[in-house]
């Protein structure tokens, strides 16, 4: 059983690093990019809604991005642990988690965030707009989404290491070697 969170800058690699964890802990990945995705594709009243802040590079307000969560952490495939994916980003949702979490009578075993540099960042990201055609992968919005990270998600990440249980990888390098390292820091900080 692993209760975890992967947090790091757009462009880190988090969603293809948190696949392979899944698969290897077998544990539920939870992107709540992915899902707002989903959402935004079927036309749904979620996605309508996401889209607007999405294609400029904001957060969805937390009143629609608490909700998604705690609904989809109340499915029961959630009982063997889970590996969330972008949540939390802010610290009102870090709050947020911890009821959600305290009424499962639960609690987070791992946060791993993974680390880069913003001109590494930038540099990934314009190429992976070329590949996926994500509409908020171009240079003005991405710089939105890494000035969001450091104002809001690096307060996120400064809460876990007081609480000790903050464990950050170097994220630059190929995949499978990043995978190494981050299925070996997952393995120490279990240990510990
Ligand atoms: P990601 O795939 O994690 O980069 O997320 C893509 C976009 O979805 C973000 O730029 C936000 O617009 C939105 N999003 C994902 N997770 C959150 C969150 N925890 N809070 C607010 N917005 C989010």
């Amino acid at each position: 059983m692993t209760r975890m969170l992967i947090i790091g800058p757009p462009g880190s690699g988090k969603g293809t690093q948190a696949e392979r964890i899944s698969e290897r802990l077998g544990v539920v990945a939870i992107s709540t990019g992915d899902i707002f995705r989903a959402n935004v594709k079927g036309e749904t009243p979620l996605g309508v809604e996401a889209k607007k802040y999405m294609d400029n590079g904001d957060f969805v307000p937390d009143s629609v991005t608490n909700k998604m969560v705690r609904d989809r952490l109340n499915e029961s495939d959630v009982e063997n642990g889970f590996l969330l994916d972008g949540y939390p980003r802010t610290t009102a949702q870090v709050d947020y988690l911890d009821e959600i979490l305290a009424d499962g009578d639960e609690k987070l075993d791992v946060v791993l965030q993974l680390t880069a540099d913003d001109e590494e960042l930038v540099h990934r990201l314009l190429g992976r707009a070329k590949e996926t055609g994500r509409s908020d992968d171009n240079e003005a919005v991405i710089r939105h989404r890494l000035d969001l990270y450091h104002e809001q998600t690096e307060a996120v990440v400064a809460k876990y290491a007081d609480r000790g249980i903050l464990t950050k990888v170097d994220g630059i390098g190929p995949i499978d070697e990043v995978t190494n390292r981050v299925m070996e820091a997952i393995k120490a900080a279990q240990a510990a």
